[in-house]
């Protein structure tokens, strides 16, 4: 067997997550908020609880990445080939939001070629996609996952800071009919905001026969206004669930890299997850990488640190050498995360730019 990506704890990695832009059209709350008000809605309201003296507000400071920074598609494809190379089979394209970059499709069309890539998705806020979803489907995207964290316009609006239920609405019905499959929803979870349409999202996720995922709130926010209060934790999702609906798992065994526990709803069709890193952590069975949109290779949600692969592509570096790169920094992947620990540090970058 030729070389592999196996770090020190003897995980081999077979997903890689591909940010293409740092840009987005949304301010979600727990991502990227608009304006100091919002970064602090949920910061005031609980620090009111300990203490009545109002916090100083967070100042917003956004900088995005200069264009020339940005790797191209070529780099990114050549990336993908050395890595597929090494055994990695998935490909996700995320960001930001990745539909704001022109010609998406023509990635897309590159990355379905290269011999390994069993599974190549793209994530989405689903605003730009009922425009781009056909050259999308053309160019072989086998799996699209859409954000949407309420069913109600204005709680949607006080969360992405956008009135886009809709287009996200029929752009999830869209890829339905146009035969991606499974289409799944993410819907993040924030105690006080959007808990109480838990049983409203997994009815939607039966009646529109979707795959429906409840992610708990991690501090990746630029606001850095994550607080565990805020955090719904999975077992208590799955509670309420249970409250209003049968819930039957659905067999995971097949792939224990799998980050969400999956049941059906009242029998199905469509299903419920739930993704718990914060309450949960899964990272003994972590199989994933990430790069950033300029180009640093991560080796899990929360590192500190980030290796430049610009240098390589821009210098004149052989494949060999990426993947020299590719397997040094694997090898010293972290154990996993340490959310709740004494010594936790949120990263410098936010979940926009890491690419979720
Ligand atoms: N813009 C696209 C979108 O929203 O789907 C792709 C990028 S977004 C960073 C990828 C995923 O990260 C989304 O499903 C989003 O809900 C999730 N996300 C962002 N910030 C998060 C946070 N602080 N905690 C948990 N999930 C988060
Ligand atoms: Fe944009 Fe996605 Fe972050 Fe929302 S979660 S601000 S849509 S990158």
């Amino acid at each position: 067997m030729g070389a592999e990506l196996r770090d020190s704890h003897g995980r081999v990695m077979r997903d890689l997550r591909v940010s293409i832009t740092d840009r987005c059209n949304f301010r979600c709350l727990y991502c990227l908020p608009e304006t100091e008000e919002a970064a602090n809605f949920y910061r005031t309201r609980f620090d009111a609880l300990r203490n009545p003296k109002p916090p100083a507000p967070v100042p917003i400071h956004r900088e995005w990445k200069p264009r020339s920074e940005l790797l191209s598609y070529e780099e990114i494809t050549r990336i993908v080939q050395v890595a597929a190379a090494l055994g990695i089979q998935k490909v996700r394209i995320t960001g930001g939001e990745p539909l704001l970059r022109q010609g998406v499709d023509g990635l897309v069309s590159s990355i379905a070629r290269i011999p390994g890539i069993q599974d190549l998705a793209l994530t989405t806020n689903g605003a730009l996609f009922a425009d781009k979803a056909q050259a999308l489907r053309q160019a072989g995207l086998q799996r699209v996952s859409f954000s949407m964290d309420s069913l109600d316009p204005a709680n949607f609006r006080r969360m992405t800071g956008r009135d886009g239920l809709a287009s996200v609405l029929s752009g999830i019905r869209l890829a339905r009919d146009l035969g991606f499959d499974p289409v799944k929803v993410n819907a993040v979870v924030i105690r006080g905001m959007n808990d109480h349409e838990v049983p409203e999202l997994a009815r939607f996720a039966r009646q529109e026969r979707l795959s429906l995922r409840f992610i708990e709130f991690m501090p990746l926010d630029s606001s850095r206004s994550w607080q565990k209060e805020l955090v719904v934790p999975g077992r208590e999702i799955l509670e309420r669930l249970r409250q209003s609906f049968t819930l039957s798992p659905v067999d995971a065994s097949t792939n224990p890299s799998e980050t969400a526990r999956r049941w059906t709803v009242d029998g199905g069709p469509g299903e419920i997850g739930i993704i718990a890193p914060v309450s949960e952590p899964f990272c003994g069975h972590c199989n994933r990488l990430r790069i950033t949109a300029d180009g640093k290779l991560r080796t899990c949600l929360f590192s500190l640190e980030e290796h430049d692969l610009r240098p390589l592509l821009r210098g004149g570096g052989a494949d060999d050498d990426i993947a020299r790169l590719l397997i040094e920094k694997v090898a010293g992947k972290e154990a996993g995360h340490r959310i709740g620990q004494a010594d936790f540090q949120q990263p410098a970058r936010t979940m926009s730019c890491i690419g979720g």
